[in-house]
């Protein structure tokens, strides 16, 4: 929690405390500290007596009357006593002192707090669910078989794009593999004649010198129709004949029957993974390029939100971590920090998590801006404090409790949470009255040791 502290500022709260005490003496210089006292506190009008250096009356004042702090801070209860802790008062002239200081009381708000975390997030796709589909090679596109909202089980064809590129590979393939049936035949009639001394070994070394390019090339013109993602064995065709063979390639990769218009360039466009079309941009009869996204299908059951978290926070978060996700326009979505980028962004110290979301009804859709909200701990009881009841002595925070009408324990408390304005505090408990306005004077008092003999008349 020592950054939550810290983000509060270093030096913001000792200005103020500088600039209330000052206006607490100078109140008090002003209006004259005696006018208040006989009537308000009836315990000190047996003595006019003022402390002229504590500006309480002399009989109650706690600092210079030791015995009077010490009997007090033995009837602090067990849990604001820690062995070592030095056990601080504020102490205050009179009741009408503290309301022109602005100190103002309220009951501590005991509840069950956990520490969270409040940034911006965007829906995405999860990175393993989506798929941009496009075709392999330029073409034009000539049929979209989907549309978008339609749900697709992987490998199911959602667009055909006629290409060129398709058509001479499979001419090569073709030619090819004639070409190695051939070279095969006269490959074995050559052994059989070298064998019967009609040719010399010399004939041979050349004919299978032939017959390893054949093969070669066969190869080469199968890979080629495998990287439009056309899968074919070559040694499939093998013993073909020139028209069986074309009917064989014509269809390739198309479904049974279908309507291929008397093209053989036509390229089925496939989905990889089962999902929802989340988008298309194809449009039949467009022109388009290879790799070009035409089709979107994604998993959108679940959606990633990316997170960016400050530099200082992002060790609070941990992957399991509970998030809620809440879209600017919609419906609130739960989820879980699934990733958390190693390393902050150099220019904004941002760390980015990832959290998954559920999105069984798809109600949420990508690149939809919101709040999350990332649970970083266990629930704990806490005091939930304004922020106006805290005052900060660099990363120590404290609060005052109410002892008396003119006393305040400075009480030292760790800052568990924060949320809206309002903290999350440690060590109070239900029947607790603590200052919630006019704090930076009472600590200005608590603190006045520090302050030096800076007042003088
Ligand atoms: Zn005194």
């Amino acid at each position: 929690m020592g950054n939550v502290l810290q983000s509060v500022g270093r030096h913001a709260p000792t200005i103020l405390t500088f600039a209330a005490l000052a206006g607490l003496f100078w109140w008090g210089h002003h209006s004259g500290w005696r006018l208040a006292k006989p009537t308000v506190e009836p315990a000190h009008a047996a003595s006019d007596a003022w402390c002229p250096e504590h500006h309480v009356p002399e009989q109650a004042c706690m600092l210079c009357k030791k015995s009077l702090s010490k009997e007090l801070a033995a009837k602090e209860p067990a849990r604001h006593r820690t062995a070592g802790e030095q056990v601080r008062f504020a102490q205050i002239a009179s009741a009408q002192v503290l309301a022109k200081a602005g100190i103002r009381v309220e009951p501590a708000i005991i509840t069950s707090v956990a520490p969270r975390l409040r940034v911006a997030g965007e829906t995405m796709y999860p990175p393993k669910s989506v798929a941009r589909l496009g075709s392999r090679s330029d073409g034009i596109v000539r049929q979209v078989l989907v549309q978008v909202g339609a749900v697709v089980p992987a490998e199911s064809l959602v667009a055909v794009v006629e290409t060129a590129e398709v058509g001479r590979a499979k001419s090569t393939l073709m030619q090819t593999v004639t070409a190695l049936d051939l070279a095969r035949t006269q490959a074995r009639r050559a052994r059989v004649t070298v064998a019967a001394g009609i040719r010399t070994p010399a004939d041979l070394e050349e004919i299978e010198s032939r017959l390893r390019s054949a093969e070669v090339a066969a190869f080469d013109a199968e890979q080629a129709l495998r990287n439009l993602g056309l899968g074919i064995n070559a040694s499939s065709l093998s013993g073909l004949d020139a028209a069986s063979l074309a009917v064989r390639l014509r269809h390739l990769g198309l479904p049974e029957g279908y309507d291929d218009g008397g093209s053989a360039n036509l390229l089925p466009v496939r989905a990889p993974l089962a999902g929802t079309v989340t988008e298309i941009r194809a449009v039949v009869g467009e022109a388009v390029e290879a790799n070009a996204p035409l089709v979107v299908v994604a998993d959108v059951s679940t959606l990633w939100v990316s997170l960016p978290v400050p530099a200082g926070r992002a060790t609070q978060v941990a992957v399991g971590q509970a998030v809620a996700f809440a879209p600017a326009a919609g419906v609130a979505a739960d989820g879980t920090v699934v990733a958390i980028a190693q390393a902050a962004d150099p220019q904004t110290r941002l760390v980015t998590v990832w959290a998954t979301v559920a999105n069984a009804e798809q109600r949420l859709r990508v690149g939809i801006f919101g709040t999350a909200t990332i649970t970083t701990g266990a629930a704990m009881t806490a005091a939930l404090v304004p922020a106006g009841a805290v005052q900060f002595d660099g990363d120590q925070a404290y609060v005052f409790v109410r002892r008396t009408e003119t006393v305040f324990r400075c009480l030292p408390v760790r800052v568990l949470a924060r949320e809206d304005g309002r903290l999350a505090v440690d060590r109070l408990a239900d029947g607790d009255v603590i200052a919630v306005a006019g704090t930076a004077a009472l600590f200005a008092v608590a603190f006045s040791e520090r302050m030096g003999a800076g007042c003088c008349e």
